[in-house]
């Protein structure tokens, strides 16, 4: 009955936002998450995507199955009547039952390390932190508990990798690749079922009604999800579940099948295929190794699950964040020592810009600014903010350290490492390019959404936090 009542108010608050004024004017307390109303840009998108993204990973797994990787040959083909999208399809490799039972006993692995193997690396390792661990406040003033213990799940699927291919020999280390697109449909399967199933758990047993959005928009809801913290018992968190695993354990383990599979064919591993494998590792194990500050993500902290987290995380992020070792496969490009150090560099940088501006805002909120941020004591703009519930909260926005040079640095430290991971495939296709431009647009969308949302939730105050700190990406441009 609570759950009824609840879902009634967000309906009605839905209604009101969708007259055109904001919540402050209308003297509600301010909102946050992610939006009320939709409109038809955001709606159009919306269809756009849940349309074309399968369409798009489809297209770039068989323009490299079919077509050596050529982006172009197939459109080339097709404008010229050398071929249809229905042959391409008829060429494409169907499912199979043997990846059908792959993808299940991984999916199933994850799910066991996930919610039976506590965490016990955080007694031993020092300076992680993992267990159980609290969330961020939701806007209806909850803070979950999330078990973390993600570093756990990726060391022991490693292990057991490394163990098969040097003593077991169970499978090939080859399984990932040799099975890659019959398991794109069981991803598919997964990803889809993982949604609607999300979409009709909000109708009828959400976890928390007060935390439920509704825009009144079917397919609105169906993408960016109605509910916030989706749980199956007290521990199954669909966010952190699918977000984390199984797609982020599998980015290198595919990486490593894409290696054996070079090597298998060539006879060698190219250094390309090595710093992909080392560049794309370093930045897995580090969302690993900060999953009790990854709780405090965007990701966490704001999206709705639905489709775009749900199908996103089972094909979207293994099958394009992945497609430079792909491309590897096909195009095995040996790079020039000076190539090579470039990319390094740049791939090693990036991150460092990355991880330090993350490190920088846990440490500022966890110390609630009592720390030393560039070896002062950090300055920063005091906010408050209304959480539905009528809770009036205080936070705080740093204006010191690599958040006073530009509000979304770390944003840029990704980007810098996203486009090393494309130049170290060299410049023969612009296949390997196209994680550059997908970051490119997810991070400057996400940089305006998230400044959307802040500006809602501080109102004023955040005003003052963009007065202070004028660029968002780059110091001075943008
Ligand atoms: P941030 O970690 O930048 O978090 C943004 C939030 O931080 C804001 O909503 C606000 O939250 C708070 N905040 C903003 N400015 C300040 C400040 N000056 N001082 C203190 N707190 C501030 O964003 P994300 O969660 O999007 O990204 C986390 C990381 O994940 C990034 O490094 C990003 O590059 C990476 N990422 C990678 C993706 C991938 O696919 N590879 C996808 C998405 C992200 P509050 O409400 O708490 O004030």
């Amino acid at each position: 009955m609570k759950s009824a009542v609840a879902m009634e108010a967000t309906r009605r608050r839905a209604q009101h936002g969708a007259n055109g004024k904001s919540s402050e004017e209308e003297g509600q307390p301010a909102q946050w998450g992610r939006a009320w109303e939709v409109d038809w840009f955001s709606l159009s998108s919306v269809i756009g995507l849940l349309c074309f993204a399968p369409f798009i990973v489809f297209y770039f797994v068989m323009a490299c199955d079919q077509y050596q990787c050529s982006v172009s040959q197939p459109l080339i083909e097709l404008y010229q009547g050398e071929t249809t999208l229905l042959s391409i399809w008829s060429r494409a490799p169907s499912f199979t039952w043997s990846a059908a039972k792959i993808y299940a006993i991984w999916v199933s692995f994850q799910v066991f390390l996930y919610m039976c193997v506590p965490d016990i690396t955080h007694k031993f390792i020092p300076g992680y932190v993992g267990g159980v661990q609290d969330g961020a406040r939701t806007p209806a003033g909850l803070i979950n508990k999330y078990e973390v213990n993600g570093l756990q799940c990726w060391l022991i699927t490693h292990a057991l990798w490394y163990a098969n291919a040097q003593y077991f020999h169970w499978f090939s280390p080859t399984i990932i690749f040799d099975n890659w697109i019959p398991m794109m449909w069981c991803a598919n399967i997964l990803g889809y079922a993982v949604s609607t199933f999300a979409f009709t758990k909000a109708y009828l047993f959400p976890t928390c009604a007060e935390d439920c959005k509704f825009t009144g928009n079917i397919f609105y809801n169906y993408m960016m999800g109605i509910e916030f913290n989706p749980r199956i018992g007290k521990w199954f968190d669909f966010k952190l579940f699918f977000n984390g695993r199984p797609g982020i354990v599998a980015w290198t383990l595919i990486n490593l099948s894409y290696m054996a599979k070079q090597q298998e064919l060539y006879g060698h591993v190219t250094n390309s295929m090595i710093l992909v494998n080392v560049l794309q590792a370093i930045y897995v194990l580090d969302f690993f190794w900060n999953e009790a500050w990854y709780l405090k993500t965007i990701d966490i902290c704001h999206d709705h699950f639905g489709w775009y987290l749900g199908w996103g995380d089972c094909v979207w992020l293994p099958y394009l964040y992945t497609l430079q070792g792909l491309y590897l496969v096909y195009h095995p490009v040996q790079l020039s020592t000076v190539h090579a150090l470039c990319v390094l560099s740049l791939g090693l940088v990036g991150y460092y810009i990355f991880r330090s501006t993350n490190h920088q805002k846990d440490l500022f909120r966890r110390t609630e600014g009592s720390c030393s941020i560039w070896g002062r004591k950090p300055t920063y703009i005091e906010c408050s903010y209304s959480s539905s519930d009528g809770g009036v909260h205080r936070s705080k926005l740093m204006t010191s350290g690599f958040w006073g040079v530009a509000r979304h640095l770390n944003y840029t430290g990704d980007l810098m490492g996203s486009l090393a991971y494309c130049a170290a495939c060299g410049f023969g296709h612009i296949l390997p390019y196209f994680y550059i431009v997908y970051m490119t647009i997810l991070l400057v969308h996400r940089c305006v959404r998230d400044e959307h949302r802040c500006s809602s939730k501080y109102g004023k105050d955040w005003k003052r936090y963009t007065d202070a700190v004028p660029r968002r990406l780059i110091p001075g441009v943008f």
